[in-house]
């Protein structure tokens, strides 16, 4: 498990997209690659995530008065699926979610 030396800021040239992808990587393996999100914890349902979402999303820790370091740490942020993750922003955005309806009259989960 040594660091390795080699430099890969040519493949992320700049910034946010390199810390990014590490602190991504380090949440998702330390939440099992499953969602968090409160519907699934809910549920028991057992989803793979792929993303990672702020618990407390960036313009509630503004509004809050968070520092940068707070609301980017891995204690406000979890392993989400991209559909929940989806669901969660509108959520947050105060819009109602309806269900898709497939032909047969009954919701695409
Ligand atoms: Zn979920």
């Amino acid at each position: 498990m040594s660091r390795s030396k080699w430099s890969t800021e040519s493949r992320h040239a700049r910034g946010y997209g390199a810390e990014w992808d590490k602190l991504r990587l380090l949440v998702l393996e330390r939440d099992g690659h499953l969602c968090q999100c409160q519907h699934c914890k809910a549920e028991g349902r057992v989803t793979l995530a792929t993303e990672v979402d702020h618990v407390v999303s960036r313009a509630r820790a503004t509004a809050l008065g968070w520092s940068k370091a707070r609301t980017e740490d891995p204690s406000n942020l979890q392993a989400i699926n991209s559909d929940c993750h989806v669901r969660k922003t509108q959520e947050e955005q105060g819009k109602t979610v309806k269900p898709k309806i497939g032909l047969d009259g009954w919701a695409i989960v």
